[in-house]
């Protein structure tokens, strides 16, 4: 039988867990090849094993997308070791809650290299080669946070925004070239994003607003990834802002 993603390569980063993982998963699920790429390499050659035990191709890779050097050889190995780049997905993210008074600036320079220049160097890395193919796209993984700002995010706000808008400026200068440059942006998404934020009072904040609903499971999010990536080649879904239906 075949599937709609039989014969295309996707990277993946933050394939460790939540979004990334389950992203992973449903692309190879759909026929991909994937490479898969974070920090955290034991949580990485489990999913492998689970990804081969089902028959998809893997290659894991040592990344962090801090590292403008480790992106550039993320996308040189995938496409010398699978065969080529067909789908880019910009998962890989932090997200640091906490008042701009009294922050660590640790936090936000955290935020800006991993969710945004990591973003970008990845991109600038894999969009040479889909240009001359003349197709592919990129997926990046903003937010809601990047389209409503609230106190107690702003820096984490300016880190998705700065996502669309590098996004919607590529994605003029590509899609005539057959390039698609997609957003998809997720409300609460029960994963470990929020185990990572350093101010105590946000943390708890943060971690209450998940437990007071139904979250999207990070399924439901890579649901709408493989929609984004299996239309016809002159269907472009620019952007999925999909919320748990419990979110105001
Ligand atoms: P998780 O914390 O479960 O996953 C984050 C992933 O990013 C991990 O695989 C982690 O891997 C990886 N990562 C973090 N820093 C780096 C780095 N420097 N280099 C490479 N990989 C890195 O959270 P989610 O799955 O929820 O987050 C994924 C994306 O979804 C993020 O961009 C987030 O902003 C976005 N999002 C999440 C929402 C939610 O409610 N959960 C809502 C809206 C958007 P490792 O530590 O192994 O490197």
């Amino acid at each position: 039988s075949t599937r709609p993603l039989d014969g295309k390569v996707a990277l993946v980063t933050g394939a460790s867990s939540g979004i990334g993982e389950a992203t992973a998963v449903a692309l190879a699920g759909a026929g991909a090849a994937v490479a898969i790429g974070a920090r955290r390499a034991d949580r990485l050659d489990a999913l492998a094993a689970k990804l081969r035990d089902d028959g998809a191709r893997v290659l894991t890779l040592d990344l962090d997308v801090t590292d403008e050097a480790a992106c550039r050889d993320a996308v040189r190995r995938t496409r010398e070791e699978l065969g080529g780049l067909d789908v880019l997905v910009n998962n890989a993210g932090v997200m640091l809650l906490g008042t701009i008074v009294g922050a660590d600036v640790e936090d936000w320079r955290r935020m800006l290299s991993t969710n945004v220049l990591g973003l970008m160097y990845l991109t600038h890395a894999a969009i040479d080669g889909m240009v001359e193919q003349g197709s592919g796209d990129v997926v990046n993984v903003s937010s809601v946070a990047g389209r409503t700002a609230r106190k107690g995010a702003g820096v984490y706000n300016a880190s998705k925004w700065a996502v669309n808008a590098f996004s919607e400026s590529l994605r003029q200068e590509v899609t005539t070239k057959g390039v698609r440059i997609s957003l998809v942006e997720p409300g609460a998404v029960a994963t470990e994003l929020t185990d990572h934020i350093t101010q105590p009072d946000a943390r708890a904040a943060s971690q209450r607003m998940y437990s007071e609903m139904t979250p999207l499971q990070a399924e439901d999010v890579a649901r709408a990834i493989v929609y984004v990536v299996t239309q016809p080649p002159h269907v472009a879904v620019n952007e999925v802002l999909v919320r748990p239906t419990a979110q105001e």
